[in-house]
């Protein structure tokens, strides 16, 4: 067992993690179904079963549509072609190569297409995720638990561990496999990047997609804070698609391994949680039964205005670095999925030669900072929760501070292990872009 460095505050920090994301999207949907997205109190331990009971139930057609989800994609996953890429060599592996077959965006574009035919004809109303959310919710909880305690036993049993601790409660938390593939008719299928890149933000979209469709069948029409949601996703959620095949070069991919952090919260935290601002702009359409009262159509502009430029930012900064890196590689391809930002591919990039073989970019946006997607995604998530400000409160702000919390942590964590692979090539890379996150600030 080699002696990794523990992080999130080791066993002690894993088991409060664990409890804390447990209790929040049950939290929020106790919240959204008996006090409109208010804070939630009931008014004893009993209130707070029945209400549970009530709300969070596991049902078996929950069971049927949260499965069924999964399942489709992972046939789709299987059967649709795609876009073959090469990952990381794996150390631990002999510095073996993956192949992925990025065939995301086509999944996503049948599963839209299948679902709006469904809708249509009323053989799958879309409208059931947001009738029966707290328990679709508990079944993907129920999923994800079980699934994170087969992997970590089954990767044990088959001896496909890396980077163990002495803490198997940790071990249980960060993941003991690093690369967990099986074969699907025929064909070699990642779970880790099905699990991050379709199971967790294709049915957020979904989810989102429902509320909107709810609010359309209470009153005929879709609000704007309802459709700048709609958008923020849509566009959030395309990317991630068309931009797959950067995937298995990323943090996650290549050094994350797959367990209870990592499946969980693709499996139920992403799409439970993230969903909330969507459910809060329902709720609330409907308990007001009026659906437009107190938008403020000047703040929705500037929403929209500040969303398409940190989205931009966002997009072309991650496609500048990626092809940057892949062309370095000579493994570069030009896919032309939709959209492609203006500025994505840089000619001729300054960049840094390190002595442990990588390169650094120093052109295009990352002249300015070391980390312009991540600005760009915490405005961006800012964004998402104003967009609830027909209706003030305080949990349609919890997804901007969460993920505020988290992507600071991911920085931390990405700079330790920056400075250990670079030493001194990093501090030569920090001096030229001195900024971390906002040019001539911090
Ligand atoms: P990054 O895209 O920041 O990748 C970090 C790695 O990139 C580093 O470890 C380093 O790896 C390499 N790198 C760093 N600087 C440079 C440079 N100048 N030139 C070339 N390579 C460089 O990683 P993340 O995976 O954290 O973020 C990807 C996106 O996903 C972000 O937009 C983030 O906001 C988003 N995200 C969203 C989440 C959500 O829940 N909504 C959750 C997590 C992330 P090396 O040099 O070793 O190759």
């Amino acid at each position: 067992m080699s002696k990794e460095q523990k992080e999130f505050g080791g066993t002690i920090g894993a088991i409060g993690l664990m409890i804390f994301s447990h209790f929040v999207p049950f939290y929020f949907t106790l919240s959204l179904r008996y006090n409109s997205g208010g804070p939630y109190f009931p008014l004893s331990f009993n209130e707070f079963i029945e209400n549970f009971k009530e709300t969070c139930s596991p049902t078996w057609s929950a069971f049927y549509l949260y499965t069924g989800f999964c399942l489709l994609q992972l046939i789709f996953a299987a059967i649709l072609p795609g876009f073959k890429v090469k990952g990381l060599p794996v150390p631990t592996e002999n510095n073996r190569q993956y192949t992925y077959n990025c065939n995301a965006l086509a999944s996503w574009y049948l599963t839209l297409i299948l679902l709006t035919i469904f809708h249509i004809t009323g053989i799958f109303r879309l409208t059931i995720l947001v009738d029966q959310f707290g328990s679709v919710l508990c079944v993907a909880v129920i999923c994800s638990d079980i699934l994170s305690v087969f992997i970590y036993f089954y990767a044990i049993q088959t001896n496909q561990t890396c980077r163990m601790t002495h803490s198997p409660i940790y071990d249980f938390f960060m993941g003991v496999w690093l690369n967990p593939r099986v074969k699907i008719l025929g064909q070699d299928i990642d779970l880790k990047m099905l699990a991050e890149v379709r199971l967790s933000w294709l049915l957020l979209f979904l989810l989102i997609v429902s509320a909107a469709l709810k609010q359309y069948e209470a009153f005929h029409i879709v609000s704007w804070p309802m459709i700048f949601i709609l958008t923020a996703q849509l566009l959030y959620i395309n990317a991630c698609m068309k931009g797959e095949e950067c995937i298995p070069t990323t943090w996650d991919i290549f050094y994350e391994k797959w367990g209870w952090m990592l499946i969980y919260w693709n499996l139920a935290g992403v799409p439970f949680v993230y969903a909330f601002q969507a459910n809060y702009i329902l709720v609330n359409s409907l308990r007001t039964q009026k659906p437009t009262e107190g938008t403020s159509m000047i703040l929705i502009i500037v929403l929209f205005i500040v969303l398409f430029f940190a989205y931009y930012i966002w997009d072309s900064s991650q496609a500048q670095k990626n092809r940057f890196r892949m062309k370095q590689r000579g493994t570069y391809v030009p896919r032309n999925t939709f959209p492609q930002v203006p500025w994505n591919t840089l000619k001729d990039p300054k960049y840094l030669k390190t002595n442990c073989g990588s390169t650094l970019l120093i052109d295009g946006w990352w002249k300015y900072c070391r980390k312009p997607h991540y600005t760009a995604d915490i405005c961006m998530a800012t964004c998402w929760a104003l967009s609830c400000h027909q209706w003030p409160g305080v949990l349609p702000y919890f997804y901007p501070i969460f993920f505020f919390g988290m992507i600071i942590h991911r920085y931390t964590r990405d700079v330790s292990r920056c400075k250990t692979k670079y030493g001194k090539d990093w501090t030569i890379y920090c001096e030229k872009v001195p900024y971390a996150f906002i040019p001539g600030l911090i």
